[in-house]
């Protein structure tokens, strides 16, 4: 078991704004790897270990600067957080599966586990920022440290990790970190006026709450597809797991909304005025 830590706040929010994905350093992961069917966010069908065939010799994609256009908007929506360029470059060695084959069918496999790892990573090291208290900090320090040392891993202990049993830790604090920091708001924010925030898995699909004030509010595994949340006070809202697809956050303020991910940004639609958490860029595509 590790040493009580001292608390700082500061290295999870250091390590949360640190995952971000390298293409230049990965060799067209997400472009090779994963199985993805037609729909209206990828033109075409794509089998799992079968190249894009947009993807181009030196891993860059032939269609970059048209995705949207042409039908691939689902891959200016993907954030792998780095994933690809650790299976890439450390897993792996910096070895290019167009080089050496025999290494393929085994990269692929990993970089699916590498990229949940990560995304577990990025929802840990974020609780990690939160001042949340001292029995809390210690248990998601140490998880962290059990998640970074897993991408360490060869790739063959790494394809033998079971994933649910990792999350199943990973779920209960970060459950226990959204009710801490929401339930201190809540107090603060209530008075007399006690509403209801608990609207776990709602379906709010095309559903106008313009300029609501929802913070605090628990939204994780919601149906926003296209809802209306223009203009709407979204501060510590928990999103983990909400489906933000066409949703308009166009001048909301999600500066400090929970377990939001850049996925879900880039799924939404947004503008300038849109206020972010530190740790999320602004999607090229919200251009007003
Ligand atoms: S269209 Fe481009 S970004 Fe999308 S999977 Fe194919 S190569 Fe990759």
């Amino acid at each position: 078991m590790s040493e009580v830590q001292k608390i700082d706040y500061t290295i999870g929010k250091k390590i949360r704004e640190s995952l971000q994905a390298d293409c230049q350093s990965c060799f067209g992961l997400c472009c090779t790897a994963l199985n993805i069917a037609a729909s209206s966010d990828f033109a075409i069908n794509k089998a799992a270990g079968t190249p894009c065939p947009n993807l181009q010799s030196d891993f860059s994609c032939q269609i970059h600067s048209t995705l949207r256009d042409q039908g691939f908007k689902g891959c200016t929506v993907f954030d792998c957080l780095g994933a690809g360029q650790k299976v890439s470059q450390t897993t792996f060695h910096g070895q290019d599966w167009r080089q050496s084959p025999e290494i393929s069918e085994k990269m692929f496999r990993v970089f699916p586990i590498m990229e949940q790892l990560y995304e577990m990573i990025a929802y840990v090291a974020e609780a990690l920022s939160y001042k949340v208290d001292s029995s809390l900090f210690n248990k998601l320090h140490i998880q962290l440290e059990q998640l970074q040392r897993a991408t360490e891993l060869e790739a063959d202990a790494l394809l033998a990790i079971d994933i649910p049993n990792f999350r199943l830790p990973v779920n209960g604090l970060l459950l226990e970190t959204s009710e801490q920091i929401r339930q201190s708001l809540i107090e603060k924010i209530n008075g007399k006026n006690s509403r209801k925030y608990d609207y776990r898995g709602v379906d709010w699909m095309g559903k106008n709450l313009k300029g609501k004030d929802l913070r605090a509010t628990d939204l994780r595994g919601s149906y926003l597809i296209a809802a209306n949340l223009q203009n709407a006070d979204l501060r510590n809202v928990d999103f983990i797991g909400a489906d933000l697809r066409d949703t308009n956050l166009r001048g909301a303020d999600l500066s400090s909304s929970m377990f939001l991910t850049q996925m879900q940004i880039n799924s939404a639609q947004g503008n300038l005025q849109t206020k972010l958490p530190s740790h999320l860029k602004r999607p090229s595509h919200w251009v007003e």
